[in-house]
Parts: C-alpha cells; structure tokens; sequence
C-alpha cells in the first residue's frame, strides 16, 4: 500500500520511517501519504456514491450550524456507514462567527452522539470556547477520540485541552511551548488548508520536540486502527 516505506527498529518495534500522515486536510489533490481528507457536503454527496479510495471526515462545522436539520444529519448519519469515513468533522465550537453558540452547541452534541453511536472519532474546530468545550466533554464523558485541529492556543490551554483527555493536532503555525508539553501519543499533524508538505510540518514539529519525526507516531496508530477497520 506505501509504495515508499521503510520499516526501522526503534525502541523494540518496528516503525515506518516515511509513515507521515496527514490528520486533517482540505487538499483534494493526492498526496503519496496517509490523509483523512475533510470534505464538504457536497463534495461527500460526491464521494460517497463513487468508488474512490481514500479516508475522509465531514462534519458540520459550526459556522454552518444554522443549516443543521434532520435532512443534513441523516445523510451524515448515512455516510458514517463507509469505512472510508473515519472522523465525524469538522465540528465544534466558535467564538468568533455569527452563529448563536446556543444553536451550534446542539449541531455538536448532536454530532457528538454520532461519533458514539458509530465510534468513529471527531475532528474538533474549537475558537474561543475551550471552556464551553471542556464543560460539554466532562458532562458527556465520550468514549471516542476527540482532536483538536489547528491547534494554536497557549500553553495552558493546551495543558488544559489535554487533562480533559483531548489529543491536539497541529498545522503550519503552533505555539512552540504548547507543542512541547504534548505527549507524542497525543500528538497529530495536519497540513489543513496550507500548501505546506506534511512532511515539512512533520520536521518542524519534530524539531521543537527534540525529536526525529519518526517518533511523531499518533497520525501513524490512527491510520493502523482505521486502516483495519
Ligand atoms: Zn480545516
């Protein structure tokens, strides 16, 4: 399946040495690496009645809460029956947009108890309501993954995101603290909207870590898991 992998032994396992995956992206272009690759609605419309391979996530994302209706979430619901969906997202929480937070905390809950139903893990946009993110997390006590995309926040933040049992995944631009007190099984990468290759990310953060970014392994054991579903 990775035509360019290399398996090393490190720390009594093998690893792949290339293995860079891509946890959240908009790029519809293929890349030689794993990717969950987000889409829109009508892209998923799409995808999901044609044959293409792929790992995929749709979600609604809050800005678009307001369209949330049965209709919408029943397809959603529909999707979630393909092994190529691996992540209910983006969805989630803002701050910062005109949807009444009242309305997009129910597409969330509502989504969140999919992610549940079908244990497939969410894929988080969350700005300006980490509170409101953490209270609804410890009110639900959710069984599945919950990543934070884009992760841009201070460290305490990010302290906090990872007590409450977050994972963080990060993109082209991160706070460098926040990054260091992420443990790596915690610890995803995504390229998101940038052109940036992953791989570029990858040695980054990899860099801020003290580490080879072989050693960035979460994106790696999500893709195994989803991989042999
Ligand atoms: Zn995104």
């Amino acid at each position: 399946m990775f035509s360019t992998e290399i398996f090393i032994f490190v720390d009594n396992r093998f690893i792949f040495s290339t293995m860079f995956v891509d946890i959240h992206t908009h790029n519809s272009f293929t890349t030689d690496v794993p990717a969950v690759r987000n889409l829109t609605f009508q892209e998923a419309e799409i995808l999901f009645s044609s044959n293409e391979k792929g790992l995929f996530s749709v979600g609604i994302h809050p800005w678009h809460a307001d369209l949330f209706s049965a209709t919408l979430f029943a397809k959603l619901k529909h999707w979630t029956k393909s092994k190529r969906l691996v992540a209910i997202g983006e969805c989630g929480l803002d701050k910062h947009c005109n949807i009444p937070l009242d309305v997009q905390q129910y597409a969330f809950e509502q989504q969140i108890a999919l992610s549940e139903q079908t244990e497939k893990p969410l894929i988080i946009h969350c700005v300006g309501c980490f509170n409101e993110l953490f209270e609804i997390k410890k009110k639900i006590n959710p069984r599945q993954l919950w990543i934070i995309h884009g992760f841009r926040a201070k460290p305490q933040l990010a302290m906090q995101a990872l007590k409450a049992g977050c994972a963080l995944s990060f993109g082209e631009h991160f706070n460098e603290e926040s990054v260091r007190l992420t443990p790596l099984e915690k610890l995803y990468v995504e390229t998101d909207e940038s052109q940036t290759p992953i791989s570029e990310i990858y040695r980054h953060i990899a860099q801020i870590k003290s580490t080879d970014p072989d050693f960035l392994i979460a994106g790696e054991h999500f893709f195994s898991a989803v991989s042999t579903l």
